[in-house]
């Protein structure tokens, strides 16, 4: 990275994590089990499975109970909703997520229809549309992972909200609109963009806080960025062509070679050069994504302690 200053996801991250720890003992102690979060995996994606495998470990690290239920391609969507009832009323269960993305061979709206069957007291991804309402209010328990994480990042590096210009790139229900909705109630002022959006690098570059959750390898170049802004890169794109990772990141170069070992690399929405620019800045891998897995378990056990209060 050039001067911007690396806001190091991994690191807050494992800080997240091990602030978890005595309290999810404690919960162990006075309820007699641990917190317990059931993943529920549908289909092949490699990415999906290192993801869930992720997720397994860190929780377990943490004292959590986690159960994987992984389901084969050809699982059909009465079958997933039946196993979504009987987590629903299962005692044992506290938090439930279901990885997307799911497979096509469920259908049109099958994500949908499984995050609405959620129960919303167990729906650590805040994904039901009742998490959804009370996020709009500003009353949300369980909030989305991601934007969550973005927010905690910000405000434990003493990044200032409070009447600052954000602009969220994407406007997805998973990352961008709860995002800014997030923003918004910390009192930035927010801009939404989106694949409609005209003239978008002339208003990103208004940002002092740019988030960018777009899922377009290295799309946010400097001239979308305004010199001293804090960028926020949320997207994720495997990349398989040497030659764009070379022209990213510079031959030779550290990328350059893990993608030598690898055969692919792992990219964010923001471009490289934005380090000459940016004020600070998340990397990708080690920004966004350890934050979303401490906050699935920081929501796990918000969830267990919920049910019992
Ligand atoms: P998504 O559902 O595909 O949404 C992408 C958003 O970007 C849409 O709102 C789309 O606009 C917008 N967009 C696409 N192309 C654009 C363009 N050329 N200019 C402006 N806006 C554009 O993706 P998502 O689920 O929100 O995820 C976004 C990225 O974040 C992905 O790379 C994903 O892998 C990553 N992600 C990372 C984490 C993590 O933990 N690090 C978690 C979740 C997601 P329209 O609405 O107009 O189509």
């Amino acid at each position: 990275m050039g001067k911007a200053r690396r806001l190091d996801g991994a690191a807050l991250a494992a800080t997240i994590r091990a602030e978890l720890v005595p309290k999810v003992a404690q919960f162990r102690a006075r309820v007699g089990r641990p917190p317990a979060l059931d993943i529920v995996l549908v289909g092949d994606d490699p990415a999906s499975h290192i993801y869930v495998r992720n997720k397994e470990r860190a929780g377990s690290e943490t004292g959590l109970a986690v159960t994987v239920h992984r389901l084969p391609a050809t699982t059909t969507r009465d079958a997933l909703l039946a196993l979504i009832t009987q987590l629903n009323e299962s005692a044992g269960c506290d938090a439930i997520l279901v990885q997307s993305p799911l497979p096509g061979a469920l259908g049109r709206g099958a994500a949908q229809q499984v995050f609405d069957a959620i129960n919303p007291q167990k729906d650590v991804d805040g994904f039901h549309p009742q998490n959804v309402g009370l996020l709009v209010q500003g009353r949300a328990t369980l909030s989305p992972c991601t934007p969550a994480g973005v927010v905690e990042l910000l405000r434990r590096e003493s990044i200032p909200v409070a009447g600052r210009h954000a602009v969220v790139i994407g406007r997805s229900e998973i990352v961008g609109k709860p995002m800014a909705l997030l923003l918004l109630q910390r009192d930035a002022t927010v801009t939404v963009c989106h694949s409609k959006t005209v003239n978008l690098p002339a208003i990103a570059s208004q940002a002092d806080i740019l988030v960018a959750a777009i899922g377009r390898a290295a799309f946010v170049t400097k001239e979308f960025v305004k010199p001293g802004a804090t960028v926020v890169d949320v997207g994720t794109s495997r990349v398989d062509d040497r030659a764009l990772v070379a022209r990213w990141f510079g031959d030779p170069s550290q990328r350059l070679a893990d993608f030598d070992k690898k055969g692919t690399a792992v990219v964010g929405d923001v471009h490289p050069e934005v380090a000459e620019v940016a004020g600070a800045l998340t990397p990708v891998p080690g920004g966004v994504g350890p934050l979303t897995i401490a906050m699935l378990l920081k929501n796990t056990l918000i969830a267990a302690e919920h049910a019992r209060s």
